[in-house]
């Protein structure tokens, strides 16, 4: 298998299905932890094909999703200054603040751009002194390398009109924070294979062997999920666990050693605010004092106060796996992507938006 279309083949698809039906003895709830892996899953019908062998929990692995309310809050606040020209990733866009999101503070005057890599601010900071550059810097693992890249090559360029505002989230405190729940109700855990691919497996061994549940590090195409979901019930209905690598055309083992040196060459970890699911500690990443001449918060001497979002809004319970989407009363009624209550309906990896495309 080279190409994508490989791995959304029906007849490797089908035969993977019939061996997960021959394997289940019963239903087991499995959490996949990225919404990428969500989105395939309602997309290709994987919850319909095996419906009565895997209940489906979805994680909390959309980096938009859990961004919190007081760093939108913030990111606005610097889009209204006169003098700051806010970059982000279109997804942030419309993820409601507490007053309002980034799209309407654009449509109120402010200066907003939408990027595809921190890197290109850089070069916008270079090019026009006139503004203070900021880069709204969201997301896990697989897009800190780019963020400490983008610091570093400012400060080698000598830019002083450059600065993040620092989002950046790590996935392994989270699911521990879940695993460690009264509330859980995991089974096994089909581990985010893009953020493996810079962390490489050992968070998900040690997670394995203290919560004792089988993890199969897994991509994003049908073939992929199935592959891993298959993986994990062997195990289940062995009673053995473990972290396996079922994603090993792209994840090594130890990850990308280079990306991880650049990540904690600029950042060191720090407790964050995840939304909806409230403080978890060593969850963040937050720039080293000794780069603090870019961190924006300082900069601007930000206040970042704690703030409550959407008071319908069960997106907490949704991205700890408690509850569906659709079990949501404002599902697809009072909040939809053009309209929506929460962030999980607002990004494309939110698990209420693939509910909505795909049901
Ligand atoms: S459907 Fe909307 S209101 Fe309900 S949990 Fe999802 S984002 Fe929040």
């Amino acid at each position: 298998m080279k190409f994508i279309d490989d791995y959304r083949r029906p007849e490797a698809v089908a035969a993977l299905v019939d061996k997960i039906k021959r394997v289940a003895a019963r239903k087991w709830m499995l959490m996949e932890v990225c919404g990428g892996q969500t989105h395939s899953i309602l997309k290709f019908g994987l919850d319909r094909l095996l419906a009565l062998e895997v209940d489906w929990i979805h994680g909390p692995g959309c980096p938009v999703c859990v961004t919190s309310v007081e760093l939108i809050d913030a990111a606005v606040e610097l889009a209204q200054r006169p003098d700051v020209a806010l970059c982000s990733f279109g997804d942030m866009l419309r993820v409601p603040g507490s007053q309002r999101d980034l799209l309407t503070a654009k449509a109120l005057g402010g200066f907003v751009r939408t990027v595809y890599s921190p890197l290109d601010v850089v070069k916008l900071a270079a090019v026009d002194a006139s503004k203070e550059w900021v880069f709204f810097a969201v997301g896990f693992e697989t897009t800190a390398p780019a963020t400490a890249l983008a610091v570093k090559q400012a400060r080698s360029l000598k830019l002083t009109n450059f600065s993040i505002l620092a989002a950046h989230i790590l996935v392994p405190p989270a699911v521990e924070a879940i695993l460690s729940s009264p509330a859980n109700r995991i089974q096994a855990l089909l581990a985010p294979g893009h953020v493996c691919t810079v962390t490489g497996l050992k968070d998900y061994a040690r997670l394995s062997q203290d919560f004792k549940v089988p993890v199969a590090i897994t991509g994003f195409e049908p073939c992929d999920i199935l592959y891993g979901t298959l993986s994990c019930l062997e195990m289940l209905e062995q009673n053995r666990y473990d972290a396996v690598n079922c994603y090993t055309r792209v994840v090594k083992t130890n990850g990308n050693p280079a990306a991880q040196k650049t990540i904690y060459e600029v950042f060191e970890s720090c407790d964050r605010n995840w939304r909806g699911i409230g403080v978890i500690p060593s969850s963040g990443l937050r720039l080293k004092a000794e780069w603090s001449d870019f961190d924006a918060i300082e900069k601007f001497a930000l206040q970042t106060v704690e703030a409550k979002s959407e008071s319908e809004c069960i997106a907490g319970s949704v991205l700890q796996g408690e509850k569906k989407p659709d079990e949501c009363p404002a599902f697809a009624i009072r909040c939809t992507p053009d309209k929506p209550l929460g962030a999980p309906m607002v990004s494309t990896e939110g698990a209420c938006a693939a509910y909505f495309k795909y049901r």
